[in-house]
């Protein structure tokens, strides 16, 4: 078995299950019932992790990167055009320069 996700949040786990199966891959979920201990173990290592076989391996990263990337394409943030602090997407104005930048234009962000 390989790792394919890992997140900490164990719905989200569950989510990228659900969508793997819907491509008839089988995944497994690891350490959802170890969260409930995550005060007495280092935390990164009771993350819940989705596990397929490898044959499935290099699939299931390319659905959950396509997942990853189409959730990224609804926000969460804007970058303010005038301080070029990071704003929520409910945001209109930034918060800290209170500039309108209404353009968020994720896909056109220049690196
Ligand atoms: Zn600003």
């Amino acid at each position: 078995m390989k790792r394919v996700y890992s997140t900490e949040i164990l719905a989200n786990a569950w989510h990228i299950r659900n969508v793997l199966e819907q491509y008839d891959i089988d995944s497994v979920i690891r350490n959802e019932n170890l969260f409930s201990v995550a005060g007495e173990v280092p935390f990164i290592e009771c993350m819940p992790e989705v596990w397929v076989k490898p044959l499935y391996y290099r699939r299931a990263k390319q659905i959950i990167a396509e997942l990853e990337s189409s959730s990224q394409a609804e926000g969460p943030d804007w970058k303010c055009s005038e301080c070029g602090e990071s704003n929520m997407i409910s945001y209109s104005v930034c918060w800290k320069c209170q500039s309108s930048d209404e353009k968020p234009m994720l896909d056109e962000e220049p690196c």
